[in-house]
């Protein structure tokens, strides 16, 4: 219970998201040291729900992992500036899925800046091209919100690499959330880092095609990777610890198994908390 509680509370993403009006967008920093990880690992955009995590790895051109939405653009595009550049020196914008918090400000990068290149798994792939607004929860999640369609530049599957300079990012497939979340996987100042976006802790629901049993498995999968950091997709800052992190994951396991009772009854758009606080 307490791990579930732990849960309900900390993680996961439960928004009340009607507007986003130009005053609460969120805005870039002052100095690089707020936004300074590590060195060469960045936090660029991020507010809440509706802009998920974007992390900056300089290559030492920089790659996003995620964009976020178009709600954090100013945000997006301020920071980068703080680090000395331009918003077309992106080499690649690496989604961890498809969701609109997380990937819709792909479609300003291709309208502004079209030589930033876009990857996503397979898996997702098809819904951001067809901006299929009920998967990527910018419809009933985010009340309508503005989106469009994205193209991608690059497929990925499980155990791909994308190398830029000398960094390597590996492609860990941890679908579950949507059937082509992935874990970026790479390696910074001898830390073995990963990028879940919402792997770990957002599931939704059987409409946007998401699947317990996949989130189930992908979490184990997870905890064999023995990281040394692990990043969520709306988290203020990495768990850097390997007990923490094993500790999250094996609460979230917990979770899916809970979870997995619900599946046949499944509700659009609830969230566990919702659930919990029913005591279903
Ligand atoms: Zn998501």
């Amino acid at each position: 219970m307490r791990g579930i509680i732990f849960l309900a509370t900390m993680t996961f993403l439960v928004f009340q998201i009607a507007a986003f009006p130009e005053e609460e967008r969120p805005k870039s920093a002052s100095t690089i040291s707020e936004i300074e990880h590590l060195h060469g690992l960045y936090k660029v955009a991020g507010h809440g729900g509706e802009v998920g995590s974007v992390y900056c790895v300089l290559t030492p051109d920089p790659v996003l992992i995620d964009c976020g939405s178009r709600v954090g653009w100013d945000q997006l595009i301020g920071n980068l500036k703080l680090l000395g550049f331009s918003p077309g020196d992106v080499r690649w914008v690496i989604a961890t899925h498809g969701h609109w918090d997380h990937m819709d400000a792909m479609a300003l990068f291709q309208k502004e800046f079209p030589s930033v290149k876009f990857a996503i798994h397979a898996g997702d792939a098809q819904f951001v091209v067809n901006d299929d607004r009920v998967f990527s929860c910018a419809e009933p999640l985010y009340n309508g919100v503005e989106s469009a369609p994205v193209k991608v530049d690059r497929i990925l599957l499980d155990n791909d690499t994308v190398n830029v300079g000398n960094t390597v990012f590996r492609i860990v497939h941890t679908p579950g959330h949507t059937p082509g979340s992935i874990s970026i996987v790479t390696k910074i100042a001898a830390k073995k880092i990963a990028f879940c976006g919402d792997s770990v802790d957002g599931y939704y629901a059987l409409i946007n095609r998401s699947n317990t049993i996949d989130w189930q498995n992908s979490l184990k999968k997870l905890l064999a990777l023995n990281l040394d950091w692990l990043y969520r997709g709306h988290s203020q800052c990495p768990e850097d610890s390997k007990d923490e992190i094993r500790s999250i994951l094996e609460t979230c396991l917990e979770a899916t198994t809970f979870k997995r009772k619900k599946q046949e009854s499944d509700e659009v758009y609830r969230g566990l908390e919702d659930e919990m606080r029913k005591g279903t």
